[in-house]
């Protein structure tokens, strides 16, 4: 993992946030590959489950809501971790993850036995809304995206005109003041969710619950994360939320463990209801054909941005032994991105920085392909070192422009290009003519 974590702050993926104050635990920021990187699967997510359906809508919810609505959702009430505090060292931890000794819990920060009993702790973040910091004002930063999607199933059946079944997706900034951040990105206080809400009738419900979990672990294919990788936990009875018919979670081997990428729920109409309850609104959902009013059931595949960023950055990272200059041997580091999520589709490169006319080329191809892709110009070092540099940020392809490209061996290579590929570091000669479209083609 460390390496891991190095190489994301070296090549700008990851950084600490306000790391010059000594950061703030929990808080992460995206350098210039990560939010490419991060963008990248958030576009993919959002083709593939609302641009590419006939049954999927997309809204952007905003982060602060009407505190009713978390009364209603029940997270004011119980979302929440049971923790104890140490009374020797004042620490504070999650009492399920607590280390033992001889079957007696321990504070895993001073070592010390003498802890309180569980008290519960509310995950979300407050503010206040308005001048007065009055318990009137009091908001939350949102835990989790979901609840727009419910508040607003009215008003998105009514303008979208969709039948059942049918859902609604969104991608946004979620908080929670997780007590012990850790493992890198993968707990944080400030997330980015990928959520669907997926409404249905009743005798749907766990059908469609199975459905979803096929889609997603396609969508994880798709981006280079294989299923051999992702283990499904069907979490048994007595382990769910009280109101799930059925729970998977999706979770995927990363360096500190196996850990949950995405939760698939079958929500029944839990949700629906409990809003219907307390706004005393109408939620229902009527069928022309049928006659039948009803409130519909869902089913929530929610999978998070950052956990996932982090997977596809676990899962590209390789190092192999390559032969280097003067035929020594030497560790070549690439991180083996699906040319889909890879942040950099292209570089670019003068085999001189000196020579204007390679530049004059170079500088073409760059614009020709800047409007389709991410593209990298470099004009720096050896070719070797470029390509290098490249592979360690996962960029599928490179084209240098040479003096054949120019015509200075003779017409034969006129406006062609070296094309490397970044997994064999084999090298194609292809005509510039061309180029954008079977890139294009190669990360759509
Ligand atoms: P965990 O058990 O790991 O705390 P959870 O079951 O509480 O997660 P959900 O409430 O199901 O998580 O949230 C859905 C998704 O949101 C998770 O699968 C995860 O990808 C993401 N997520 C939740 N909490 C965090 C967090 N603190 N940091 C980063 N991502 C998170």
């Amino acid at each position: 993992m460390e390496k891991i974590v190095s190489l994301c702050k070296r090549r700008g993926f990851i950084f600490q946030s306000s790391e010059i104050y000594g950061g703030i635990n929990g808080f992460w920021d995206y350098g210039p590959m990560g939010v490419e990187l991060k963008r990248n699967l958030k576009d993919f997510w959002w083709r593939r489950v609302v641009r590419e359906r006939d049954d999927m809508v997309g809204m952007d919810g905003s982060i602060i809501m009407n505190r009713a609505v978390w009364k209603a959702s029940g997270h004011e009430e119980t979302f929440s971790d049971p923790m104890v505090d140490c009374k020797n060292c004042k620490a504070r931890h999650r009492a399920d993850q607590l280390p033992q000794k001889d079957g007696t819990p321990y504070c895993p920060n001073c070592g010390s036995r003498d802890i309180t009993e569980p008290r519960a702790f509310n995950l979300m973040l407050k503010s206040h809304a308005g001048p007065v910091e009055s318990d009137e004002n009091l908001v939350y930063l949102r835990p989790e995206t979901a609840q727009a999607m419910f508040v607003q199933f009215k008003n998105i059946l009514e303008t979208s005109r969709k039948k059942l079944p049918f859902g609604i997706a969104q991608v946004g900034k979620a908080f929670r003041n997780e007590i012990n951040p850790r493992n890198y990105t993968f707990r944080s206080r400030e997330f980015e969710q990928m959520e669907i809400e997926y409404f249905c009738r009743e005798e749907d419900g766990l059908a469609l619950t199975d459905y979803w979990l096929e889609e997603r672990l396609k969508f994880y294919e798709d981006i280079g994360i294989p299923r051999t990788k992702i283990k499904i936990h069907d979490i048994p009875d007595g382990e769910r939320a009280f109101y799930s018919k059925k729970t998977y979670d999706l979770e995927y081997e990363f360096p500190f463990g196996l850990s949950e990428l995405e939760g698939i729920a079958y929500r029944t109409d839990y949700d629906l209801s409990a809003h219907i309850r307390h706004s005393g609104k109408s939620l229902d959902y009527f069928d022309d054909e049928k006659k039948e009013k009803f409130v519909p059931h869902v089913v929530e595949p929610s999978a998070g941005v950052d956990r996932t960023t982090l997977a596809l950055i676990c899962e590209a990272y390789d190092e192999e032994e390559v032969a280097g200059d003067g035929g020594k041997s030497e560790t070549r580091t690439v991180l083996r991105f699906h040319p889909r999520m890879a942040p950099v589709k292209c570089g670019v490169f003068p085999l001189l920085k000196n020579k204007p006319a390679l530049v004059e080329k170079a500088k073409s191809i760059m614009a020709a392909l800047r409007p389709y892709m991410m593209a990298f110009y470099d004009e720096s070092g050896a070719i070797g070192r470029r390509y290098r540099r490249q592979d360690e940020i996962g960029t599928p392809f490179c084209v240098t422009v040479d003096f054949d490209t120019i015509g200075e061996n003779g017409p034969d290579n006129v406006d062609t290009v070296t094309l490397r590929h970044r997994d064999s570091m084999q090298q194609e000669r292809v005509p510039i003519a061309g180029l954008r479209e079977r890139l294009a083609s190669a990360i759509l």
